[in-house]
């Protein structure tokens, strides 16, 4: 039987893998598609000890920095996870499963889709989620970005190394993001910021063309564009906790307290799945890092 089960393999789980580790709790990872969101961007200022590192060079830091202490990862995704009679809990994957003492739920976020017509239609023909993995074939071309947040902020200075027009369709009236991406976003002339306007289509014959707008912009209603960027936000994974009666807020996120447990003894979350508002790396690896502890003293109790 496992000391310690995490399910996910982005920065919160190995962080987490990293420190259970550490305390020789016997640890188990379920990965599913490893790396989560943030490898997804090409660059991160703001984590403590790196300047300036990739988003993908981070996490396989913190994925290596596990490596090195005896954890067993698989490399499937977690489909069910119940309790037994044992006071332990299974966790099944599609080809086997496994026994363990206490699980951390660490399966962070997906990007929430745009549901305007035409958007699910042109999905990877125009209409994407990853200016990293997709933006690269928009060089020279006219692109926009949906959101304005500091993803969208982030998304659209990725796309200006390769696109020659970034508009950014932002809802409000201002971008919202770090000050230091928005000025970045504004000193940059191949970013035009729209503020108050959303789309309402998505134009194209085999792929987009362009996109209706709900107010006119510089004459027309019709933006032409050849990619479309969506940065709406995040819907939080945490279907599976359902399983094991855990208690969910409005947003489906998970609820924690400051020590990441969940309402469920021997239960715990950690990351973008959680409560906590601020969605950052540094944030799910310290979360990560207080459930192993948090997992860790709860055995020592039990023993
Ligand atoms: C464009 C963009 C830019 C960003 N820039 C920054 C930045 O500069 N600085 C910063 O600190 N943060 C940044 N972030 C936020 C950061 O990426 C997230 O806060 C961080 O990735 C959260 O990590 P996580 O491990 O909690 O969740 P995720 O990154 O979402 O990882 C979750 C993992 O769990 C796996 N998983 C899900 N369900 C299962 C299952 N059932 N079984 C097994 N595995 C499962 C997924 O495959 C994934 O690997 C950015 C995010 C985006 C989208």
């Amino acid at each position: 039987m496992y000391d310690f089960a995490i399910i996910g393999g982005g920065p919160t789980g190995y962080a987490a893998a990293m420190y259970a580790g550490r305390l020789n709790l016997k640890t188990i990872i379920f990965t599913g598609a490893p790396g989560g969101l943030i490898i997804t961007t090409d660059f991160v200022d703001n984590y403590p000890g790196f300047k300036h590192i990739s988003g993908y060079d981070l996490f396989s830091n913190v994925q290596e920095h596990a490596r090195s202490y005896e954890i067993t990862e698989i490399s499937a995704e977690a489909t069910s996870v119940r309790s037994n009679d044992r006071g332990a809990f299974i966790i099944q994957t599609k080809k086997d499963s496994h026994e363990t003492k206490t699980v951390l739920f660490a399966t962070g976020a997906s990007h929430r889709k745009i549901t305007v017509p035409g958007a699910a239609e042109f999905e990877n023909k125009g209409i994407h989620y990853c200016a990293l993995c997709d933006g690269f074939a928009y060089k020279g071309k006219i692109v926009a970005i949906v959101g304005g947040a500091d993803s969208a902020a982030k998304e659209s200075l990725e796309l200006a190394q390769n696109a020659e027009i970034v508009y950014i369709l932002c809802r409000g009236s201002a971008l919202r993001g770090e000050p230091v991406n928005v000025t970045r976003v504004h000193q940059n002339k191949k970013i035009k910021l729209v503020t108050n306007i959303n789309p309402v289509k998505i134009i194209g014959k085999e792929r987009v063309e362009g996109v209706e707008l709900d107010r006119p912009y510089e004459g027309s209603a019709i933006l032409k564009v050849q990619g479309i960027f969506v940065a709406i936000g995040h819907i939080p994974q945490s279907e599976l906790s359902l399983q094991l009666g855990v208690l969910r807020n409005e947003k489906k996120e998970i609820v924690i307290n400051r020590f990441t447990e969940t309402n469920v003894h021997g239960v715990y979350a950690a990351g973008d799945v959680s409560d906590t508002p601020f969605k950052q790396m540094i944030i799910g690896c310290a979360e990560g890092v207080m459930a192993a502890y948090r997992a860790y003293e709860h055995l020592a109790k039990a023993i």
